[in-house]
């Protein structure tokens, strides 16, 4: 189960919205209690190739990109934000454009580089016509064959 704070709701959505067309990419920040993710902040990813490269949601479920879509340099200073609050990475999300949120192939093939297991969440926040709509979370199962679906509370 994921718990997210107001604040880190209203942030994914804002960053998804100011997004579109583009796809945006971020990490959770918070803490980790046995089975329980609380999501206290998020953190905006600012080099990720989905913004270098531009792409749509279109171009998102037709390629399956070899590259991850968290930049390591992004993983890395947020885990130094995190540690600087006593806090950890526990997921990520992305945004879907004018798409459901169910993960892609590529976003399991992406997924696969950070491994499986319920202590990292994969959040996809749709956006419609430039507004967020749905948000949903998942767990990679530990062989990384497919999501699980994940409960979200608020
Ligand atoms: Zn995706």
């Amino acid at each position: 189960m994921i718990i997210l704070s107001e604040t880190a709701r209203k942030d994914i959505e804002q960053h998804a919205a100011e997004s579109f067309p583009h796809e945006c990419v971020g990490l959770l920040i918070g803490r980790l209690e046995g089975q329980r993710k609380h999501v206290e902040a998020i953190y905006r990813a600012q080099n990720t190739w989905t913004a270098e490269v531009g792409l749509t949601s279109a171009e998102h479920e037709h390629s399956l990109a070899d590259r991850f879509y968290l930049d390591p340099r992004d993983y890395m200073k947020a885990d130094r934000a995190a540690t600087a609050q006593g806090l950890d990475i526990v997921g990520c999300y992305h945004s879907h454009p004018d798409h459901p949120a169910i993960p892609s192939e590529r976003d399991r093939v992406g997924a696969q580089g950070v491994g499986g297991g319920s202590s990292f969440s994969f959040l996809i926040q749709s956006v419609r016509s430039g507004l967020a709509a749905e948000l949903t979370s998942w767990l990679l199962s530990e062989d990384g064959e497919r999501f699980i679906s994940e409960e979200i509370q608020f």
